[in-house]
């Protein structure tokens, strides 16, 4: 008989969402975790960024509080009243998984797991079997061959957390969520900040026109961005680093600390023979599954930034929720479709579905419905008026295909619009629901009334 009917790898949103919902569904649950309750979401990701973030928007609000009729004098940045804000955020985090592991009565085996056999998993050389397996242990940083990480003058974003006092000069190579976030946190703190990215626009999954407008936005608030721009060689002095980047002509970047966020790669290498040939695994290490999570070795599930998908922490939970499901005898698939995603930057942006650029691509005949954040009042209200709602729909039926929001609290707004999609609303139903007013949701209605030229605060169109 087995130990337990499921034992997770990794102890992450992924991981410690999917023992949760085992352990519901009535299962015998373990979860092997050799590092942190939480993974790299609530310790060194999403949650630890967050509360970056927020500092850096309360700094910025401070620095324009005359704006608002508060006059503050001399506000002043203490990273290190911040680190420990932050540690304690984390710490409250994890502690409230431990216990839900204990009322939930999950065992948490605490080290590292290797594994050989679909039904058992070997943890600092002790054996333990389970009918099934959730293997959710995560990925890690690339390194750029030609800029090796030292920790200190080349940092991950780890060690971008840690920092005990912000540089002059910055260089972030990679505008991803992660180097746009830390583009932003540290403009707010006074650097000088150089961005970097090789594709056409930054935040390169996003659609092109809100990804543009943010780029726009950043120029104007000083961050220095180059885009289209390959990092062609790095010159590390004792007292900067140089960097050369290709744009239309060659141009050299002098920093004194660089936070290379270029992408990642999966945790895998603890899969060993005869598993290992048995599952499907790509180059960055990430594992093949189906929409059941299942990954073709029964009673062996893969979920979160292992399977090299969404790279996102609710979509790690989600998978973990279809995983243990299927794994204590339910049928359940993931729905990719109405997977939302934000960028934490200043103002932030968030999206569902498709991009305009995706959608014209399946074949689809794309309408669009815009409207500015410029023209709500709520936006002027809390003094934070730039962006712009883009609303995407299929022509022939009206079906929502796709919602992206640059503006405040883009990434509260957007859960609206997956509820809409999910009910499978059309943008009709959408621009006749009634927002609550003064808020910065109604900038969804109306993009809704735009999409067929009727929203009441966008011009008459010529
Ligand atoms: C700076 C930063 C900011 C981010 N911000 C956001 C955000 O705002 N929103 C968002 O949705 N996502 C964000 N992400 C991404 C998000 O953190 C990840 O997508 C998410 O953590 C993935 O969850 P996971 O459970 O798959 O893996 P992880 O969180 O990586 O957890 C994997 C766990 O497995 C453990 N493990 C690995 N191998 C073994 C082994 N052999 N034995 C035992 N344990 C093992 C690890 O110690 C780790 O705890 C951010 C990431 C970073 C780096």
């Amino acid at each position: 008989m087995a130990d337990y009917d499921v034992i997770v790898i990794g102890a992450g949103p992924g991981g410690y969402v999917s023992a949760i919902r085992s352990a519901q569904r009535g299962a015998k649950t373990a979860v092997v975790e050799k590092k942190y309750l939480g993974g790299v979401c609530l310790n060194i990701g999403c949650i630890p960024t967050k509360t970056l973030i927020n500092t850096a928007g309360l700094y910025r609000k401070l620095k324009k509080a005359d704006e608002f009729g508060i006059h503050v004098d001399n506000a002043q940045l203490d990273l290190n009243q911040l680190k420990q804000r932050k540690n304690k955020v984390i710490s409250l985090n994890t502690g409230g998984i431990e216990r839900l592991f204990k009322s939930y009565h999950i065992d948490w085996i605490k080290g590292e797991a290797t594994i050989h056999q679909p039904n058992e998993v070997t943890v600092d050389g002790k054996r333990i079997t389970s009918k099934n397996l959730i293997i959710a242990t995560g990925g890690r940083p690339v390194e750029l061959p030609i800029l090796p990480f030292d920790k200190k003058r080349i940092i991950d974003s780890s060690q971008a957390l840690e920092l005990t006092e912000i540089p002059k000069r910055i260089g972030i190579i990679g505008a991803g969520a992660i180097g746009c976030e830390f583009s932003c946190i540290w403009n707010s703190f006074g650097a000088e900040i150089h961005l970097i990215e090789m594709l056409p626009h930054i935040l390169p999954k996003e659609d092109e026109e809100l990804a543009k407008r943010l780029e726009s936005i950043f120029k104007k608030e000083g961050i220095h961005v180059y885009t289209g721009s390959k990092l062609k060689a790095a010159k590390i002095n004792d007292d900067d680093i140089v960097l050369s980047i290709e744009v239309s002509k060659n141009t050299e970047i002098t920093v004194d600390l660089v936070l290379v966020c270029v992408g990642m790669k999966c945790n895998s290498d603890c899969i060993q023979e005869p598993l290992r040939s048995a599952l499907k695994i790509n180059k960055k290490g990430g594992i093949a599954v189906n929409e059941k999570m299942e990954t073709g070795v029964p009673g062996v599930y893969a979920i979160g930034d292992v399977i090299d998908r969404t790279w996102l922490a609710h979509g790690a939970s989600n998978e973990g929720i279809v995983a243990s499901t299927n794994a204590t005898g339910g049928n359940k698939r993931m729905d990719y479709r109405i997977l939302p995603a934000c960028t934490f930057t200043f103002p932030e942006l968030a999206s569902v579905g498709l991009t305009e650029a995706k959608a014209k691509e399946q074949g689809y005949s794309v309408k669009t419905g815009k409207f500015l954040f410029s023209a709500n009042g709520r936006a002027h209200a809390i003094g934070e008026p730039e962006g712009m709602l883009k609303i995407i729909g299929d022509a022939r039926t009206d079906e929502i295909l796709g919602v992206h929001i640059l503006g405040p609290e883009a990434g509260e707004m957007i859960a609206t619009a997956s509820v809409a999609m999910k009910l499978e609303s059309t943008v009709e139903e959408l621009a006749e629901t009634i927002f609550t007013h003064p808020t910065l949701s109604e900038v969804l209605m109306e993009a809704s009334e735009d999409y067929y030229g009727m929203s009441i605060h966008s011009p008459a169109k010529k």
